[in-house]
């Protein structure tokens, strides 16, 4: 029976193995083709300020709907763009596209918001990084003040002399900067203070766990501490109910995004949602 077993095993992950390398390769002969196929799509997700209760901004995240196996999360497509390279004409895609979407948002009367751009570390560490952002702000012809890039840690700490001088050509250009999924890479706190950066995005692991893991509640009031003195600005992610908006607005967090404001929505239904939204939606609630 032993024997039995062992073989079946064997003979599972004899077929697992090569189903996944095909995966894999489907993928990355899809991403190849999915910009001049056109597969790829910006969702945006909207962010309110908890004292106001007015929109702030909107998070642009990327879809790619494969035209055989659907849609495939940024979880699993956006490491194989990286590895591959892929990601810096998609980058660039996503960028030009946000900025385009910044100058429709113009047109209907929304000026105000800015919309955070995930930047990839693979990206960011080209040195013509800043050339490129600066050219497609320049051709698009939109407020740089309407763009806020969003980094991580873990990209900028590695080179962190030469990072510090792309984010302060950035910054002189007028963008908006931010470390997203913040508290979740090493300990950077030291840099902190020399990154010119306007915002801090608290992971949403911190936020998800806020009333069950004893600690999270302690992590975020530390973080929220930490920003103000640092004067930056605090946008915490994934909320998903009341109970966390109540402790997030207790403890004075500035601007709240997450599934309790809204899902991540295609261009058409963010501008219905802007037109529908009140300020009292939030306040009241
Ligand atoms: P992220 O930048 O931290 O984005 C937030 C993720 O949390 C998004 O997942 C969003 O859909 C999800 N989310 C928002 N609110 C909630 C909530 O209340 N509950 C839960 N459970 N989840 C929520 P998504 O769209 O799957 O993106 C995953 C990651 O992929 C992003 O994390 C980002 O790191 C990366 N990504 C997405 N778009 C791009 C892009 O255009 N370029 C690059 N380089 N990376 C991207
Ligand atoms: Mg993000
Ligand atoms: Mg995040
Ligand atoms: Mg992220």
């Amino acid at each position: 029976a032993k024997l039995n077993g062992g073989s079946n095993f064997e003979l599972f992950y004899k077929e697992l193995q090569p189903l996944n390398e095909s995966r894999r390769i489907i993928l990355e002969n899809g991403l190849r083709k999915a910009i001049e196929n056109d597969e790829l799509m910006l969702y945006y997700q909207p962010q309110a300020s908890l004292k106001t209760g007015q929109l702030t901004g909107v998070e642009a995240l990327l879809r790619w709907h494969h035209s055989e196996l659907g849609y495939i999360s940024p979880g699993e497509f956006i490491p194989i763009a990286e590895e591959t390279g892929l990601i810096i004409p998609i980058s660039e895609w996503v960028i030009n596209q946000a900025c385009e979407d910044v100058k429709r948002l113009h047109v209907s009367g929304h000026t105000n918001l800015k919309i955070g751009i995930n930047i990839s570390g693979v990206h960011f560490s080209q040195s013509d990084f800043v050339k490129k952002v600066s050219g497609i702000i320049q051709n698009t012809n939109i407020n740089p003040y309407n763009v806020d890039l969003e980094l991580t840690e873990s990209m900028i700490m590695p080179n962190a002399e030469d990072s510090i001088e792309k984010l302060v050509r950035l910054k002189r250009m007028g963008l908006k900067l931010s470390i997203d999924d913040f508290g979740t890479g090493y300990s950077s706190l030291s840099y902190l203070p020399r990154f010119p950066i306007d915002t801090l995005k608290i992971d949403q692991s911190f936020v998800r766990n806020l009333m069950s893991v004893k600690g999270d509640a302690a992590i975020i009031k530390a973080i929220i501490t930490m920003a103000k003195t640092l004067q930056l600005d605090i946008i915490a992610e994934g909320v998903e109910d009341e109970k966390q908006l109540d402790f997030l607005k207790q403890e004075k967090c500035d601007i709240i995004q997450g599934f309790y404001l809204s899902k991540p929505i295609p261009f058409p239904e963010l501008v219905q949602f802007l037109e529908m939204w009140n300020p009292d939606m939030l306040s009241g609630k």
